[in-house]
């Protein structure tokens, strides 16, 4: 039973990652609880809803889901919608009332970002993107690293998130409809390589020059883009490279920092768990084990119940979806154009 004081949220989109992480996250997290369900499959939502003691009148469908403004079980939604669809159901969450916790990449692009930011502001409520790494051991540790110059002045970033996706098509999953997914895999994945270069450099580059590739007669790859790989430069001189790719086997999921005085590797650096993190210092290497990586899901729920109870403020707030999107877009501008983008 939710403790006093609990966050009560509404998980909406009963999918892989709704059910495999969202919903035990709730369940799991100080502060906040599973309240209700928003799913278009009632079979499934039933199920959910009784493995997590909901009653039926706390299980909402898209159709009827504007009554959840008189549900004060409910304060919060968690949007686990495919990406096209969360800057919709975002901002009749918070015409609704709620607050907001929506999944990474925030929404389609700069535009959608900034009308989500608008109406979150416009209705007084919360808007936190899920960007989970931020509440991560391994994570949150090589960031403090890097800001106590761990590796010394930092030259070079390498991002990589990349695996090779089994045969699919446009009729069957979402992930390579471009209305749904925009440009593919950057967004999806390589969003965390992207997310790292700037936290470990603690910088926001200046420059972005990037390179797609789409195959053709593929029909995995009809609408999005198969590989993206992307050099950014920082005002401090420091370079990176993120690759990001659904076409590669058998993956990688890494970022190491080359600086001066030494070398940080996380393999695998974004993931779920199984991290891995060494630094490298006058040829000695050290593994580093900071903490259980399983913690980053709850204690990403119970922060945005700590803004709403305490006035707290977001560390991974709807204006850091919003930058990273203007960055995705320079990404593709720079590869359609063919040409280096100045920020
Ligand atoms: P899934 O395809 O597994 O689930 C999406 C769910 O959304 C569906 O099951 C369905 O739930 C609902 N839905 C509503 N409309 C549609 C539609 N038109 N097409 C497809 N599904 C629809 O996706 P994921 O769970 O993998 O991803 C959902 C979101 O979570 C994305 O934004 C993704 O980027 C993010 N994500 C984040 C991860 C992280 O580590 N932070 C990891 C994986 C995903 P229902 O039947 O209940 O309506």
């Amino acid at each position: 039973a939710p403790t006093e004081g609990s966050v009560g949220f509404a998980v909406m989109g009963l999918g892989g990652y709704g059910i495999g992480k969202v919903l035990p996250a709730l369940a799991a997290a100080d502060r906040c609880h599973v309240a209700a369900v928003v799913s278009g499959n009632p079979e499934k939502a039933k199920k959910v809803a009784a493995a997590y003691g909901l009653s039926e009148d706390a299980i909402y469908s898209y159709e009827d889901f504007d009554r959840i403004a008189e549900d004060d079980r409910v304060e919060a939604v968690y949007n686990v919608l495919p990406t096209g669809l969360h800057l919709e159901w975002t901002e009749k969450s918070f015409a609704a009332g709620k607050h907001v916790l929506c999944e990474k990449p925030m929404a389609m692009s700069v535009a959608e970002c900034e009308q989500m930011i608008a109406a979150s502001e416009a209705t007084n409520r919360k808007l936190m993107i899920a960007y989970r790494c931020h509440f991560e051991p391994f994570n949150l540790r090589a960031m403090e690293l890097m800001r106590e110059g761990a590796v010394g002045k930092i030259k070079h970033i390498e991002t990589a998130q990349n695996y090779r996706m089994g045969p699919t098509s446009v009729s069957e999953n979402w992930r390579v409809v471009r209305a749904l997914a925009g440009g593919g895999p950057l967004e999806d994945y390589g969003i965390y390589g992207l997310q790292s270069a700037l936290y470990l450099s603690g910088e926001m580059p200046v420059a972005v020059k990037a390179v797609t590739e789409q195959p053709a007669n593929d029909p995995r790859f009809e609408q999005i883009f198969s590989t993206v790989t992307t050099d950014l430069r920082f005002p401090s001189g420091a370079t990176a490279r993120l690759f990001t790719s659904y076409d590669t086997a058998p993956g990688n999921n890494m970022a190491r920092v080359d600086g001066e005085a030494g070398t940080l590797l996380m393999q695998p650096a974004t993931g779920y768990g199984g991290h891995k993190m060494s630094l490298t210092r006058d040829g000695v290497t050290e593994d580093l084990n900071p903490g259980d990586p399983n913690v980053q899901f709850a204690l990403q729920c119970d922060h945005l119940a700590d803004a709403i109870r305490d006035g707290t403020e977001i560390i991974t707030p709807g204006e850091m979806g919003l930058r990273d999107m203007a960055l995705i877009e320079a990404i593709y501008r720079s590869a359609a154009e063919g040409r280096e983008i100045t920020l």
